[in-house]
């Protein structure tokens, strides 16, 4: 017998490319969207002290039920909706995607936006279909959608809003439009909510078929991973079935607690970034040769000339953001960057104009 990988790995997984994160070495981070900003020493040993009442020889608490409730009042999610929680929204993603397969299933999803929708799809084994945004706008192409919803009738639509990585919001109308023709489960995905303008969260129950997502990610939280799902009973209690038990463990339940305790030091480090956001977009526009989009998220998105060349050229100067070129046509030369401390955004700035100047 010669049993390898190859005859026993699914080909689906074997032609999968891995969700690929660069070592950023000693590089100034802007590629993923991270709070920049750090608790204060004071701020640190308070919740190093919590977790010196860890019991760490114990299971979790199942439903992390404290960490629900910090969120539904930090997030003001509806008394009449159930939370789910997930190692990262990326977990709840799967959940979902677990939940809703089967043959002849159809997930749809705008493109480009968040780009494990599709991963996991793939992963699991279910038909995605992706409907190209507009073109430098990056607005619904209503007509294709509602198109595509009526021919395939999905069972489950992923809408990121704001959008990554376009960083806009898409129109509330249209959003609305999808919900009502669609009879599958469409999931406002807001992971950017501490940044933009709306929320879906206070109109669930407004629709029977919407549930919308959150994750403490972007808000300052990337290192615990904790996503949240909030909506109705009814699609929730199914939902939970497939989540792992214990999914979010002792540590991270306690520095959730912690963190959502002290919400006011989150919520002013955001208002920053807004802010650094304003002056980081116009002066990016004010640099000849660059297109930037305005962001209701925290990062921006930006076209240049030559964006793989201006990528490692930035990279090798120890700046690291993302490079968007080719992975997906209406992405054509755009690089993303995340909002950093002034500090790292000046340093962003000068480094990329050098560059610039330098190629031209
Ligand atoms: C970053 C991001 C997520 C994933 O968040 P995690 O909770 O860190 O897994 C989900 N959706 C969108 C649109 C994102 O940009």
């Amino acid at each position: 017998m010669n049993n390898t990988h190859k005859d026993w790995i699914r080909p689906e997984i074997q032609q999968l490319t891995a969700y690929h994160v660069p070592d950023p070495k000693n590089a100034i981070k802007l590629d993923a969207m991270e709070n920049p900003y750090q608790w204060d020493a004071e701020l640190t040993q308070k919740w190093l002290q919590t977790l010196q009442t860890a019991a760490i020889n114990r299971y979790p608490d199942p439903t992390a039920y404290k960490v629900k409730e910090q969120l539904r009042q930090r997030m003001q999610i509806p008394d009449t909706m159930d939370v789910i929680l997930g190692n990262g929204s990326d977990e709840l993603i799967q959940m979902l995607i677990l939940s809703l397969n089967g043959k002849g299933r159809v997930l749809l999803a705008p493109e480009p936006s968040f780009v494990m929708y599709r991963l996991i799809a793939q992963v699991v084994g279910m038909q995605y279909i992706g409907i190209p945004l507009g073109a430098n706008d990056f607005k619904l192409d209503m007509f294709a959608m509602l198109e595509a919803i009526e021919t395939h009738q999905p069972a489950l639509i992923f809408l990121a809003y704001p959008n990554n990585p376009t960083g806009n919001a898409f129109a509330l109308e249209d959003i609305e439009d999808i919900i009502e023709t669609s009879t599958g489960l469409v999931i406002i995905d807001e992971a950017y909510a501490p940044f933009a303008d709306n929320t879906f969260m206070s109109r669930l129950g407004e629709y029977p078929n919407l549930l919308v997502m959150r994750t403490v990610s972007k808000l300052g939280l990337a290192g615990l991973r904790l996503g949240l799902l909030a909506g109705p009973h009814k699609w929730l209690e199914q939902i939970d079935k497939t989540r792992l038990p214990y999914n979010i463990n002792v540590l991270s339940q306690l520095s959730a607690i912690f963190a959502l305790q002290h919400y006011a030091v989150l919520e002013k480090q955001t208002q920053q970034i807004k802010a650094n956001r304003a002056d980081l977009v116009e002066r990016l526009n004010n640099i000849n040769g660059i297109q930037a989009w305005t962001s209701q998220a925290n990062f921006i998105l930006f076209r240049v000339k030559n964006a793989q060349a201006v990528f490692e050229h930035l990279k090798k100067q120890e700046v690291l953001i993302k490079c968007l070129q080719g992975s997906h046509p209406l992405l054509d030369n755009c690089l993303r960057v995340t909002i950093g401390t002034p500090d790292e955004n000046q340093a962003f700035l000068e480094t990329l104009s050098k560059t610039l100047s330098e190629m031209n």
